[in-house]
Parts: structure tokens; sequence; C-alpha cells
């Protein structure tokens, strides 16, 4: 008999009639003859709620109680899901994360699973029953409460996949599947059957907010095939899997945005060696991530150097690096805010010349100027004006006919 890891995110089990009504997708499979884990997080808005109690109680709690205090939420939602299947006749039990144990390294709110130990959950899924895992939590060697950091019962949901060398891996929630672009943003979107974790992972990484992007990376390491699919009205979905198993393989899969970055520029930098050092350097010390970099071939030895972050690093950056402007004798560091992130995805794009082509020529059509230009083996990105942002994704969804996408598979 295999085993199915079924995961119900927080809209999915926001009432107790959501719980009722997911539940009796749950006796379905276990009708069908599977073995059910079930992962669920906290009720809608429970998270949130608790955070709030936190803040208002002092504005740095800390890590150790918020961790003890956000996983309540998760417990909640197993005790009253095993409820709702006993209901229906299927026997089920429920497990916090410490009571199965889902063990993780120390590092408070955002932990990291290091081990699951399967034997008990076995052992109940050998019985007969539904286990209803608490996701989010765990327990470190010390016996500490941890959590795995916002949305992290995807996370836990595929580490017991995996754990339990599950059949599949269902990530049930509000929307049915992964789309080729965002459809509040272009009409015309439409669900992608299937997709690599590769193209998931960059997909998530450049505005695509579906799953948790360690949650992929996760699946992605162990193979654990994953199914995002609506709880409301679960259809096919969309299968994440290995690239060998998606048969054919269209060029573009999907176009995602992503707002507030921010460009900084280092002007007339003397050209030698050691210089993005110099400048990145203490970019990185002060925690802030950047995106793209360009460094520009040097004319009169003097070059640029331009990177984005986010929009709310901008200040920190400009401040760290008007010291280190002066050291290096550069001519000046100007920032610009009000960019936005366009992507291009596909692994079909190895095997396909001309997709930049195809994507300026569309771009230049509508008059949008492009201020960075970067690329990964499946992946183009360039930063635009913010304003058009959404013009952008939808002229690049119909450049490359993703309409059509969807229908094809
Ligand atoms: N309840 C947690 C959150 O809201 C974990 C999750 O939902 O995955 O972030
Ligand atoms: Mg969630």
């Amino acid at each position: 008999m295999s085993i199915i890891v079924e995961k119900y995110g927080g809209t999915s089990v926001g009432s107790i009639e959501r719980i009722q009504s997911v539940s009796k997708n749950v006796a379905k499979q276990v009708r069908q003859g599977y073995k059910a884990v079930v992962v669920v997080s906290a009720m809608s808005g429970e998270t949130n709620r608790l955070v709030a109690l936190a803040k208002s109680m002092t504005a740095r709690p800390s890590d150790r109680e918020m961790d003890t205090l956000l996983s309540t939420g998760e417990q909640v939602t197993i005790a009253l899901f095993a409820l709702a299947l006993q209901n229906l006749e299927i026997p089920a039990q429920s497990f916090t994360g410490f009571q199965v144990p889902i063990v993780t390294d120390s590092v408070h709110s955002r932990a990291r699973i290091t081990n699951i130990e399967v034997e008990s959950i076995l052992a109940v899924l050998n019985a007969g029953k539904v286990a209803v895992v608490a996701g989010f939590q765990g327990i470190n060697s010390t016996n500490e409460i941890t959590t795995l950091g916002r949305g992290g019962s995807d996370t836990t949901a595929v580490a017991l996949a995996a754990a339990l060398k599950a059949k599949e891996c269902r990530i049930y929630t509000d929307v049915d599947g992964v789309y080729t672009a965002d459809p509040r943003v272009v009409e015309g979107a439409s669900r992608i059957p299937k997709i690599t974790y590769e193209e998931m992972l960059e997909m998530s990484g450049s505005g695509a907010k579906v799953m948790q992007i360690r949650a992929v990376e996760f699946a992605s390491k162990y193979e654990i095939p994953l199914r995002v699919l609506s709880s409301f009205e679960p259809d096919e979905g969309t299968i994440i899997t290995k690239e060998e198993d998606i048969m054919e393989q269209p060029k573009i899969s999907g176009i995602t945005s992503v707002d507030g970055e921010a460009k900084v520029t280092v002007r007339g930098v003397p050209d030698r060696p050691g210089i993005a050092y110099s400048i990145l350097g203490p970019i990185s010390d002060a925690h802030i991530n950047v995106d793209m970099i360009v460094q520009n071939i040097g004319t009169d030895e003097t070059t640029d150097l331009t990177f984005t972050v986010n929009q709310d690093d901008l200040h920190t950056a400009l401040d760290v690096l008007a010291p280190v402007v002066r050291e290096l004798d550069a001519e000046t560091v100007v920032g610009d805010k009000n960019l936005a992130k366009i992507s291009v995805i596909g692994v079909g794009m190895r095997s396909h010349a001309g997709i930049a082509t195809t994507m300026f020529k569309a771009l230049a059509e509508k008059g949008i100027n492009i201020q960075i230009i970067s690329t990964s083996e499946i992946k183009i990105s360039v930063t635009i004006d913010r304003e058009y942002r959404e013009l952008a994704v939808r002229t690049l969804h119909s450049a490359f006919r993703l309409e059509e996408r969807g229908k094809k598979e």
C-alpha cells in the first residue's frame, strides 16, 4: 500500500466547515486504499494573530518564546482534523512535531529539519489510521520547540514524504496549481500541468508565491513528486517533478515579476583587481541580499558597477558604500528605486535559440526600457521601471503564446 502525504494550508483549514470538507477528501483517499499522512497549517489568520499578541507584549519578543507561541496554531488544527476524520469513521491520530519527533537544529524561528524518526507514524499507519501531523514545528536536541519559518508547513510535508518514501506529496491550497503568470495580471494565464523542480525554484525565487522555496529544494533533492492543487475543487493541479518525467518540454514555462527592487550604481571606480570584492563585501557584511550584478567594460581606466537589492535595503546599502567610494577613489554612488524585475523561465531555453531576442523585441515594441539584463541557463531577467511591470508581463505572456500552454498537455 502506498503512502501519500497531503498538506492543507491555512485557508483549507480556516474554519470548522473547511476542516470537515477537506477531511472528506482525505477519507476518500483512505477508502481508495492509500495510507494517508495529513500535514496541516494553523487556521488562516491564526499565526498572524499570535504574532500580534507577542508584539503587544513586547517590541522584541524572544525567539524561543515566539516558537512556543506560534507552534500552538498547528496544534489546534491537528486535533480538530483528527476529530473530523473520526466523525467520518476514519480512525486518525494527531502528532505534534515533538511527538513524531521532527528533529531540527536550534535556530529558533527558522530552524532546519535534521532528522525525522518515522517509526511512530508508521505504527499508526500500519494500525490502519491516518496520521495528522502539525506542520511548521519541530524539536531540537535539547527538547526546545522550534519553528521552520513562515510557510514552513510545506517543508514539513515534503520532508515527511521523503522520510516515509511516499508516492506523492500533495500541497492543497487556495489556488488550483502553478500558473504561466499571475492570473490577476494576465487574463489568459493558464495552469501548468507539469513543471520541473528547477523551473519551480526559479519561479518561486522570482516572484511566484505558491510554496515555500525550501519545500521545493527538499522535494528536488529527494525526488519527491509534488502536486499543488486546490482544496476547494481538487483537480489535477500542477505536478512538480524531475525533468526526465516530462515528455514534451515547452520553451517557456512562465513569466514572473517582482516589485520593490532598487539598483545601486558605483560610478568611476578605478578598474583594477579586487573592486567587486571591495564593493560587494561590505554589502554582504551588512546582510543585504544582492540579486543582479553588472560590471561595465572599463573606459579611461575606470568602470561602473551596478547591482540590485531589495528597495528596503537601499538606504543601508548607500550608507555602507559612502566610505567605500572615498577609499576606492571612485566618482560617486547613486541609488534608484521603483524598479521591477521581470523573468522568463523555462528549461526549454537550453535547447532553443532566440528566446532572448523574442523577449527584447516584445518589450521594445511596447517602448519598455530595459535597464539591467541577467541570464541563467533557464531564466532571463530584466529590470524595468516599475510602472510597466504589468504591461511587461502581459506582453511577454502573449509573445511566448503562453495562453495556449496549459491546453497542450
Ligand atoms: N502557520 C505558519 C504560517 O502561517 C506555517 C504555515 O502556514 O505553513 O506561516
Ligand atoms: Mg501557508
